[in-house]
């Protein structure tokens, strides 16, 4: 029997890890960590990379080639620019922003204690209403979570727009992340409605 080459697809699985690795471990050094959804499929939505800070996501890149351009070139990461919505940054427990227990002598927050939360104003189509969601370990952790909707509500090129994006905000349960920039981008350009759950651009692309 001659031999067979059987091992020739395993090599390239094991060249892809390699590079994967390599790219894991260049993220870890810049303090993100990234995750690869399980999914096989190339046209689900959550289909590729996912770059965290923390447990909020940053950026997901749908192929290897963009997690490395992504990795290497820091200056043209988008999401760091100034956001339109303001906010204003509270902590909280369930007696209220007054509790005794909620700040030290020092005035500063014991974070022990309560936790730290944003409120914001967001239009919506019923008009513009409060938004207030608190949660957060770290008044920079409930800071981030603003800036993450203000960035959502940026997507939207008009007023209608934002007012859908308003909705979809609105609707996120409390404890549940709110979906990442890329997600909510990819359902605009695509024209679906960004608030619409687990379509994927496979579905999209077959009606
Ligand atoms: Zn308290």
């Amino acid at each position: 029997m001659p031999m067979v080459p059987s091992h020739s697809f395993d090599f390239f699985l094991v060249m892809d890890k390699a590079r994967e690795n390599r790219a894991r471990r260049a993220a870890e050094r810049q303090g993100f960590t990234v995750r690869k959804s399980r999914t096989r499929d190339p046209l689900a939505i959550a289909y590729g990379w996912h770059i965290l800070r923390g447990r909020r996501e940053v950026a997901h890149l749908r192929d290897i080639g963009e997690l490395e351009r992504w990795l290497a070139d820091r200056a043209s990461r988008s999401g760091g620019g100034k956001i339109t919505m303001r906010y204003s940054i509270h902590v909280w427990c369930p007696y209220g922003a007054e509790c005794p227990k909620l700040h030290r002598a020092d005035k500063s927050w014991n974070p022990r204690h309560g936790s730290a939360g944003f409120a914001c104003r967001i239009p919506a189509s019923t008009g513009t209403r409060a938004l207030k969601r608190f949660g957060y370990k770290s008044k920079s952790d409930a800071e981030e979570a603003a800036k993450h909707v203000g960035r959502l509500l940026d997507l939207g090129p008009d007023e209608a727009t934002r007012c859908k994006i308003g909705d979809l905000v609105a609707a996120v349960k409390r404890d549940t992340p709110y979906p990442p920039v890329e997600t909510v981008r990819l359902r605009l350009g695509l024209g679906l409605d960004p608030g619409s759950a687990g379509i994927t651009t496979g579905e999209w692309l077959v009606r």
